[in-house]
């Protein structure tokens, strides 16, 4: 998945995604990503959040909006997606240590996180003077 999140000059947020799937899918199978909600989620009075990896769990935690709302709820955007990372990892401990998840999210004051299952999570930023910055996701395992 590519995740892009942007908050612009206005101060409105927005964000867009894309993906290929998973290897060896099902004909047919939907993943997260143009599921709003599961691999995307804006709201312009919180936060935008994108997530990548397994698309099924990342559907039914209806991951994206919770990393939303867990922002809503006050959490930075790292901690809002750590939350959501050790919903999924609680739910199946075992399948999930095996498997990969990762959120990125940016906030309406323009603070940035991400957390992911496993490390390898990776993402770019790009201020307003076009400095970008690469930085390496904190993970669970
Ligand atoms: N999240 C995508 C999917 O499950 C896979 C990816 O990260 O590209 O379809």
């Amino acid at each position: 998945t590519i995740g892009i999140l942007a908050l612009d000059a206005a101060g409105n947020l927005s964000g867009a995604c894309t993906t290929s799937g998973m290897a060896y899918k099902l004909h047919g199978r939907v993943g997260d990503s143009p599921i709003i909600g599961a691999g995307l989620y804006v709201d312009n009075e919180v936060g935008a959040v994108a997530a990548t990896g397994v698309g099924e769990e990342v559907v039914r935690s209806v991951g994206s909006f919770l990393v939303v709302e867990l922002m809503r709820q006050g959490l930075n955007p790292e901690n809002a997606c750590r939350e959501a990372v050790k919903r999924i990892m609680e739910k199946k401990p075992e399948l999930t240590k095996n498997i990969q998840v990762g959120f990125i999210a940016l906030n309406k004051k323009g603070e940035y996180g991400a957390f992911a299952i496993q490390t390898g999570f990776s993402f770019a930023v790009c201020d307003n003077n076009d400095q970008k910055l690469l930085v390496k996701s904190k993970s669970a395992i």
